[in-house]
């Protein structure tokens, strides 16, 4: 079923099958409609909906994955108990103008014998891919397939997630994938916490102590940009007297190349740190 044929303007239509996906985008080409693309592990918030907003404003078909991508996940990590709600989910796709929402099963996008992986090369192994080792390959995996499913026009992707955004745009370029990068702002909750799906995962002491990290960010870059070398060290330190239990990395870095920054160059605070059993991250941009 695809929204054009539902009735149903309370929940998103669903394509199942990379089949039923490719139809309902066939049918758009047939129509002249240029198509967008939003990938997402659904447990949809502000954030994801601000990506649907853009991917609107971008394209007259919009597009919208849910997948939690079992190869992004290591064997630690949060893969089962990460946050499910595909009705609440669907809802919010139709209300923020979303036209299908393709949900597939995990074997429909790894059949039995898949192997083949995108490696994103020294990108994927540095900061986040450093702790999360195998991440960002899963990740380029999985976005070069949904750009090959869906060929959209347009992939919109969050500065949320930044050296996410970096490997995406690297493998687009290398793999002459033809689709347009768009990057959206970070959104977030008043007291400036980025909002993820994870927040969830957090207690009400937790949650009270979350903004720290977005704050100590905004006062590295500052000092940083002013020329305190130490802003880091100190970034570090503060995210630890405030109740954090550990920073796996606060670094500044190159905003496109993510090595280490050189004047005149746009530059970018990158962090991840845990608070109890959740892992946290986010990014701000040094004034230039
Ligand atoms: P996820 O469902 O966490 O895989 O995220 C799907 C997309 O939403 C990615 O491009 C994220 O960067 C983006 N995203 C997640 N949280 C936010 C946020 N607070 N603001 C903007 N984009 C976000």
């Amino acid at each position: 079923m695809t929204a054009s044929s539902s009735v149903d303007t309370r929940a998103v239509g669903v394509a199942g099958s990379v089949a039923e996906l490719q139809h309902a985008v066939a049918a758009w080409r047939a129509a002249r409609a240029t198509v967008a693309l939003v990938p997402t592990m659904g447990a949809l918030h502000a954030g994801h909906l601000a990506l649907v907003a853009r991917a609107k404003a971008l394209a007259p078909r919009v597009v919208a994955s849910i997948f939690v991508n079992p190869t992004q996940f290591g064997p630690n990590e949060d893969l089962s108990r990460y946050p499910r709600d595909i009705d609440g989910d669907r809802r919010k796709l139709a209300t923020a103008g979303c036209d299908l929402a393709f949900i597939p099963a995990v074997a429909e996008m790894y059949p039995e014998g898949a192997v083949a992986r995108v490696d994103p090369g020294s990108l994927g192994t540095i900061l986040e891919g450093e702790f999360r080792p195998g991440h960002f390959s899963g990740v380029a995996t999985i976005v070069a397939k949904l750009l090959r499913q869906a060929a959209p026009d347009v992939a919109v992707f969050g500065e949320k997630d930044f050296q996410q955004l970096l490997v995406i745009r690297r493998v687009v370029r290398d793999l002459d994938i033809p689709v347009r990068i768009e990057a959206v702002p970070t959104v977030r909750e008043s007291d400036g916490l980025a909002l993820s799906s994870r927040n969830a995962y957090l207690s009400a002491d937790e949650r009270a102590r979350a903004p720290l990290l977005h704050r100590t960010l905004r006062d590295v870059a500052r000092d940083f940009a002013g020329g305190d070398a130490a802003a880091p060290d100190r970034g570090i330190a503060a995210l630890l007297a405030g109740g954090f239990a550990k920073v796996d990395y606060l670094a500044v870095r190159d905003a496109e190349t993510l090595e280490p920054p050189r004047p005149g160059r746009p530059a970018r605070v990158l962090a991840a740190a845990w608070l109890g059993r959740t892992r946290l991250i986010d990014n701000v941009a040094l004034a230039p």
